[in-house]
């Protein structure tokens, strides 16, 4: 498995909200300047969030890796190290690994009434099998 060698790979993600095993390393808090958070996301091969919204927008920096990102409706769009989403506001959409290799972003997610996320239900096998050929 690739590991970056900039960041730690931080605290387990909660089962609730992710399938498989995911780890947040939080690099900065919101702040009077700075109406967002940035941490870093690994996912191990096959871990995936569960269908979310951000109220404000997310940006996405994969910087190990490859896995898949995904609108409600869309096809699963393949991401690897480099790649840069911008994710609107309000639209579901999941983010994780393939089923082969482990994905790691940065994730830059802006706060709207201090919320940042909205998490809905898991991304089945069957969702996910459907993209991770
Ligand atoms: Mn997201």
């Amino acid at each position: 498995m690739e590991s970056n060698e900039i960041f730690q790979k931080g605290q387990q993600l909660p089962k609730k909200w992710f399938t498989g095993n995911a780890f947040l390393n939080p690099l900065l808090d919101r702040d009077k300047n700075n109406e967002f958070s940035v941490g870093v996301v690994t996912f191990e091969a096959g871990a995936r969030t569960n269908w979310h919204t951000h109220p404000k927008g997310q940006v996405l920096i994969v910087i190990e890796g490859s896995g898949f990102y995904q609108e409600r409706g869309k096809p699963a769009r393949v991401i690897k190290k480099g790649d840069v989403v911008n994710i609107p506001e309000g639209i579901e959409h999941w983010h994780g690994a393939s089923s082969s290799r482990n994905l790691v972003h940065i994730a830059i997610t802006n706060f709207k009434n201090n919320i940042q996320v909205n998490w809905l239900q898991p991304v089945t096998d069957n969702e996910y099998a459907s993209v991770a050929l």
